[in-house]
């Protein structure tokens, strides 16, 4: 997902490729809070039931705990050089998100990513 996009991309796997989904980041800010900066992102997703090819099986409605991964990108503070980082929900906090050019620490995840499920 890109912000701004209409639609999502779903990664796929190598044999079955990418597709386009039902999904879009509608909302996306950050506050400060207690020294912390907290990022917030609402994501529309419309589920409707599909056939899994990968797993080769119905596919499965989100969970009242999904599991999530979210992309972070940020600019390096001692290249001319863009990087990218990510966290997910299983992860053992708190975790350091470094620079892959010079190793700096570049924030801390505290806590896992919080998910609000509509119906
Ligand atoms: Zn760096």
């Amino acid at each position: 997902m890109k912000y701004g996009a209409e639609r999502a991309i779903c990664s796929g796997d190598t044999e079955h490729g990418q597709h386009f989904t039902a999904a879009r980041i509608s909302s996306f800010d950050h506050t400060h809070a207690n020294d912390r900066i907290v990022l917030r992102s609402i994501v529309d997703f419309w589920w409707a039931p599909f056939d899994d090819a990968k797993r080769d099986q119905q596919a499965v409605a989100p969970t009242k705990a999904p599991w999530i991964r979210l992309h972070l990108g940020y600019s390096c503070p001692h290249r001319d050089e863009a990087g990218k980082e990510s966290i997910q929900t299983n992860l053992v906090r708190p975790y350091g998100l470094t620079c892959t050019h010079c190793e700096t620490v570049m924030a801390v995840n505290a806590e896992a990513p919080t998910i609000r499920l509509l119906s």
